[in-house]
């Protein structure tokens, strides 16, 4: 094997990476649909956007793997960021820089592999696009134009999510270190410590724009037959795409959280009632409208969830009081029959 070597310019190549501000963010939606429509176009297992750090891969988006970072010189696209050209490998089994790749030998058992470096706005190459499948084959003509296609549009998503990243002024405040401890591996959503890290500045937003602070508290309907049904795996791959569902669901500012196990939740701020209702509708909506899209098949998940409104000076410090009255209200939907959104 021969490990990803560190390009000329590395330096240079890691402040412009750190100033995209993509590296350890939630899940971004456009990507996301841009991805999914990749992987179908090249009909194979697994596509990914990954950026390559200092030692590490860190996936924005994925599918085909539930890791949401791999080590950087054992990957593949630590190869296709040292060129301008696409990497295309056609049998991973006999090219002598990947035949014992542990991702070659083991899970998830690459033999086609096709890549194409991403830029930062400075044109460094810091990510790339690639799509792999166990099975191998040729790239096509047609395939190596889609890939420099789908180059074009991550590369103009990467812009867009900046642009947005500096409008959000709450994630903002939060340096990349600090975000890395604040997101779920598994989910991409914040952590229940970012709950509280991020509480205070939304307090005082809220008192200065004069906004009510939302809470809603989900849990995901019958997880446990799920998890016994389709596997732990399976149970997993429902936890990230309910991840990316809940990011189509919600407006840029507000935060989407798993608070734990099939626990999710979104914090916002709104104007009324009648907004918090929209935005817990809109989620109980992304989560039924259509089948989940696992290994073994499509699947109907179903989320239940209760809301809580209140004014910034009635929260305590950390929420306790907002968050109790949400999952008092969850609770309510869950003995309601589920799938259902219950007011607090
Ligand atoms: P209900 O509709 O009443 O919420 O039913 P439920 O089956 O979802 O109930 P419960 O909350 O008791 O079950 C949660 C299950 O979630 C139990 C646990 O094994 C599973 N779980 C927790 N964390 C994870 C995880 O990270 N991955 C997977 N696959 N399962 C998890
Ligand atoms: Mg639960
Ligand atoms: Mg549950």
């Amino acid at each position: 094997m021969i490990e990803a070597p560190i390009p000329a310019g590395e330096e240079q190549r890691l402040a412009a990476l750190r100033s995209m501000k993509l590296l350890d963010t939630p899940p971004d939606p456009h990507i996301d649909a841009l991805l999914r429509i990749a992987q179908r176009l090249f009909g194979v297992g697994s596509a990914l956007v990954s950026l390559i750090d200092t030692d590490r891969q860190w996936f924005k988006a994925r599918i085909g793997t539930t890791s949401l970072e791999g080590p950087r010189n054992i990957s593949f696209c630590g190869h296709t960021i040292l060129s301008e050209d696409i990497l295309y490998v056609q049998d991973a089994l006999v090219d002598e820089r990947f035949v014992d790749n542990p991702a070659v030998t083991g899970h998830p058992h690459i033999r086609f592999y096709a890549g194409i470096a991403l830029h930062a706005p400075d044109g460094s190459r810091t990510g790339s696009f690639c799509v792999h499948d166990p099975v191998p084959r040729e790239l096509t003509g047609v395939e190596r134009e889609a890939l420099s296609d789908f180059r074009e549009l991550f590369e103009a998503l990467f812009v867009a999510h900046q642009l947005r990243m500096d409008a959000a002024w709450l994630q903002d405040a939060l340096g990349q270190a600090e975000r890395r401890a604040l997101i779920d591996p598994l989910t991409q959503l914040w952590n229940r410590q970012a709950l509280h890290a991020m509480l205070p500045a939304l307090l005082s937003r809220a008192e200065r724009e004069g906004l009510k602070v939302a809470f809603i508290y989900g849990d995901l309907d019958h997880f446990k037959r799920i998890n016994d049904e389709r596997g732990h795996a399976g149970g997993d791959q429902v936890l990230i795409q309910s991840g990316q569902r809940m990011a189509a669901a919600i407006r840029p500012h507000d935060l989407a959280l798993r608070l734990g196990g099939e626990e999710l939740a979104v914090l916002a701020l709104v104007q009324s009632q009648g907004e918090l209702d929209i935005i817990a509708e809109r989620m109980r909506d992304c989560f039924c409208r259509h089948p989940f899209d696992l290994d073994d098949g499509p699947l109907n998940v179903t989320i239940s969830l209760g809301t809580a409104l209140a004014e910034a000076q009635e929260v305590v410090p950390g929420g306790q009081n907002l968050i109790e009255r949400a999952d008092a209200a969850l609770y309510v939907a869950k003995r309601e029959g589920r799938n259902r959104v219950e007011r607090g």
